[in-house]
């Protein structure tokens, strides 16, 4: 082929423009493409999607609204823990403290905007829990978020540690919230994260019974700043496996960190300090410390000592205990909360026309086997599931048309537990 003289001038293969007249030309196999026709066929392929009903993930964009948009409205603290009580047994002081929290978080919020240089500024107030694994943690901190209707996550702090697995990256606490709120980023900048386990990313050297974390100190290190209040670049699907997405800014100054562990073996700390702390005292100081709770006397100092670092525990300034559940505690969480596990049971006989009475005897006796089993709370489910899963699977089938009364004794319930394969556990 004969060159005329002019050198070979590549051009979009789609809109024709020249190279001179595009900012970027892809080369393909047989031809090109410039960066707004890029952009077109992207819209269109994004339309022809939403018309075959194919759902496409999210777009985070500001401004955009959500069921928790606007304003918030202030309760009293005295009103939020009447609200915590329906849900959440015992665990006065935690309810407390958490009210009065999230009250002077929420006051401090109206605040913001409102001020003048020379105000006194409100700082934020993260909370840790410290208490034994199925105490109310967790419930405390969604029942409150469900109270002020504001956006809720759940993140587990051992997902950026575990072994074996190179973790996430700790902005990505944010992108949980980002996503329950439907990437509503406002409503995600005052709302609340609670991380659960936060006593497994303790530093190792200071708490020998943590052996399968390597770097939580680094983790740590990485949540100081999202919890003291910042600028930070979220992904907002989360994770590493979309490393192509477009990051969103979050403002952490007005989230609220709620962190909870169970920090087992924290009691040998307290103890200690506890003990240092009260000689030279007489002995009536001494009798006065409750042995069987030691927990109460959690302190910032215990905290530290048990491994989280002083700048991430100086950024939770409210730290409160959660009690363990005795056996009036349990019975009461079987039966009292507005949505109670007995309820419940009793709401889906009822559905099948069916009345069923769980004596209080057969509930005295799930509570000891939840305590015997050390299952805490957490277990009552699967006791009451192991009890009454026979009854279950029968009465769709045999109670057609007449209406029927299912009484639990604690005999029925024994002898259902010992057929299940949750009653041969032993106690530990
Ligand atoms: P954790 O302290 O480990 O975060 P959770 O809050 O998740 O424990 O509790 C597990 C389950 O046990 C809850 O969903 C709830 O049903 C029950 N539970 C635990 N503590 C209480 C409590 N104090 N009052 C009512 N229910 C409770």
């Amino acid at each position: 082929m004969i060159n005329r003289g002019r050198p070979t001038q590549h051009r979009c293969s789609f809109c024709g423009r020249s190279e001179e007249e595009v900012m970027i030309l892809v080369s393909g196999m047989d031809g090109q493409i410039c960066e707004t026709c890029v952009e077109k066929a992207q819209e269109i392929i994004d339309q022809e999607l939403r018309k075959a009903g194919v759902q496409q993930e999210a777009e985070p964009s500001e401004g955009k609204s959500s069921r928790y948009s606007g304003p918030i409205h202030l309760i009293p603290p005295r009103d939020i823990k009447t609200f915590l009580d329906q849900y959440v047994i015992g665990q006065d002081d935690a309810k407390k403290v958490l009210a009065v929290a999230v009250y002077n978080h929420y006051k401090r919020l109206q605040q913001y905007g409102n001020t003048t240089p020379d105000d006194v500024e409100i700082e934020k107030s993260n909370v840790l829990f410290v208490g034994q694994t199925g105490t109310g943690k967790t419930l405390l901190a969604k029942t409150i978020a469900k109270l002020l209707n504001v956006p809720f996550a759940i993140v587990d702090a051992t997902i950026f540690t575990e072994a074996g697995y190179v973790g996430e990256d700790v902005e990505s606490i944010l992108s949980r919230l980002l996503q329950v709120c439907d990437f509503d980023v406002e409503a995600a900048e005052r709302g609340i994260v609670y991380i659960d386990e936060i006593d497994k990313i303790a530093r190792k050297q200071d708490n020998p019974s943590i052996t399968r974390d390597v770097s939580g100190e680094g983790v740590q290190q990485g949540m100081l700043k999202m919890l003291e209040g910042a600028e930070v670049l979220v992904p907002p699907q989360g994770g590493r496996k979309h490393p192509e997405q477009k990051l969103v800014k979050i403002n952490t100054q007005n989230i609220l960190f709620i962190a909870g562990g169970a920090f087992d073996g924290i009691e040998k700390i307290i103890a200690r300090r506890v003990n240092t702390q009260i000689i030279g005292f007489n002995k009536k100081e001494t009798e006065r410390i409750d042995k069987e709770n030691l927990l109460q006397y959690v302190s910032h100092q215990d905290v530290k000592s048990y491994g989280l670092i002083p700048e991430l525990v100086g950024r939770m300034p409210i730290i409160v205990h959660l009690d363990p559940l005795d056996l009036v505690a349990l019975r009461r969480i079987l039966t009292e909360p507005r949505n109670a596990l007995i309820r419940q049971y009793e709401k889906l006989f009822a559905l099948e026309g069916v009345q069923l009475n769980i004596l209080p005897e057969a509930i005295d006796f799930i509570a000891e086997k939840a305590l015997e089993y050390k299952l805490g709370a957490r277990g009552l489910r699967s006791l009451c599931e192991a009890i009454l899963t026979d009854a279950m699977f029968e009465i769709p089938t045999s109670t057609k048309g007449d209406k029927k009364q299912l009484n639990i004794d604690r005999e029925y319930a024994e002898e259902k537990l010992e057929g299940a394969r949750i009653g041969r556990l032993k106690a530990a």
